[in-house]
């Protein structure tokens, strides 16, 4: 049963949402690409810092116990959320970027010349230049699944390309540019049968959809707090136990050791083996309260409100004159890039800001997606269930304003 949410009180948990920027009310839309954090994220965060500061996995004594405690419990609430089956398969990154890297870096020895490794046309950077330079260093290939005009992935061609020299798939399952949900389960499912690993991106789908990493399948899942309402500077890598037991260390020193001697070293158990040093504590522990904030509200009532969100804005954005959406996929998270004929994005963003409304313009960090639609850049509107309708008709009204303002 999918119950309204109650938009009022939501709004007041989060303490930023109520000022004026430029003289007018923020209306925030840059949901993409950094949400805003209720009270209770910030308030654990202080009381970390106000009550419990020590490092963590090393102290007998009892604020180091108190610090370690909590750093678990946010291991385990992340474990819960996504479904993984053991904490050892929890990693704590600096984010959806580190997680990545950490998976490239080590999977040298699990690639070699004549294998290839397959991304999508619609990736985060951070999902593509790893993956070139694992290429690069161990002379794989990279293969490409294209993307058709409505910005979905081409299963024809990633049948095409996938074979049984693929080791690697590595996609996104909601794009931060267009908003596509790609069909991660199928992609799952047949790079399984080539024996191939997949990776699958999640830093925009953990804030808008229930995720169940065994159920999928994937051999390894990334997301970042930061997109889901908790702090900055965290990021979680999920890996199978299997395949982070072969993987060998990312990084090398305190932390991340069983027993050294200055000639030679053992490494820690899981997930510790890939911790290396003193970890972002404070952020980790924000986390906690962040998964446990949208899981009281409830995932599947934030996914209804927010495909509402994303209807309404999509009907009232396409009245404007000249107003393309890219990125027309059936099924899409709330998320709308589009580009106004006659105007550049970056224009359009200008204006939008002085009338309090943040969006993002550019290319989101997705390059190739503009390459691949031959437009410069986006004007990009990404809602939050933080967001309203009232707020959407400020966007239009600033939209149209300002296209008449540019034409
Ligand atoms: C934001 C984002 C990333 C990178 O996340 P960071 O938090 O900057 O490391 C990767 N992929 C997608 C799809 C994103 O939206």
């Amino acid at each position: 049963m999918i119950k309204t949410l109650d938009i009022a009180a939501v709004r007041a948990d989060f303490p930023i949402l109520h000022q004026e920027v430029n003289g007018k009310p923020l209306v925030y839309f840059d949901n993409g690409a950094t949400t805003q954090k209720p009270q209770v994220v910030i308030d654990a965060m202080a009381a970390y810092y106000n009550k419990t500061n020590a490092n963590v996995h090393r102290g007998v004594h009892t604020l180091s116990q108190l610090a370690t405690d909590q750093f678990e419990a946010s291991r385990e609430t992340v474990r819960a959320h996504i479904n993984a089956a053991s904490t050892k398969e929890i990693i704590f990154t600096k984010g959806t970027t580190e997680s990545i890297n950490l998976v490239a870096q080590c999977f040298d020895g699990f690639v070699e010349k004549g294998d290839n490794i397959i991304i999508s046309a619609i990736e985060h950077h951070s999902n593509i230049v790893p993956w070139q330079m694992l290429a690069a260093r161990t002379g794989a290939e990279l293969r490409i699944i294209t993307a058709n005009n409505a910005g979905e992935l081409e299963m024809d061609v990633f049948d095409e390309i996938l074979d049984s020299r693929t080791k690697m798939v590595a996609v996104n399952h909601i794009s931060n540019a267009l908003g596509t949900l790609n069909p991660v389960e199928e992609f799952i499912a047949k790079a399984h049968k080539f024996g191939a690993a997949v990776f699958i991106d999640g830093a925009q789908s953990v804030p808008h959809m229930h995720i169940n990493v065994q159920d999928l399948d994937a051999d390894f899942f990334a997301f970042s707090a930061h997109k889901v309402y908790g702090p900055t500077g965290v990021g979680v890598l999920y890996g199978k136990e299997s395949w982070l037991n072969k993987l060998p260390p990312y990084q090398f020193g305190g932390e991340m050791i069983k027993e050294v001697t200055l000639q030679k070293s053992t490494w820690a158990d899981l997930p510790h083996k890939f911790e290396a040093g003193t970890p972002h504590i404070e952020g980790v522990v924000g986390l906690k309260p962040a998964l446990d904030y949208i899981n009281k509200i409830g995932v599947e009532d934030i996914a209804a409100y927010e495909h509402e969100l994303l209807e309404y804005g999509t009907e009232k954005l396409l009245q404007i004159d000249g107003l393309r959406i890219i990125g027309t996929a059936a099924k899409k998270a709330s998320l709308i890039s589009f580009v106004v004929d006659g105007t550049h994005p970056y224009d359009i963003g200008m204006i939008l800001d002085k009338l309090g409304v943040a969006v993002r313009t550019g290319h989101h960090c997705a390059q190739p997606v503009m390459a691949r639609f031959d437009i410069p850049g986006t004007v990009r509107a990404s809602f939050s269930f933080y967001n309203t309708k009232e707020e959407i008709d400020i966007l239009v009204a600033g939209v149209e304003r300002a296209v008449k303002m540019l034409r």
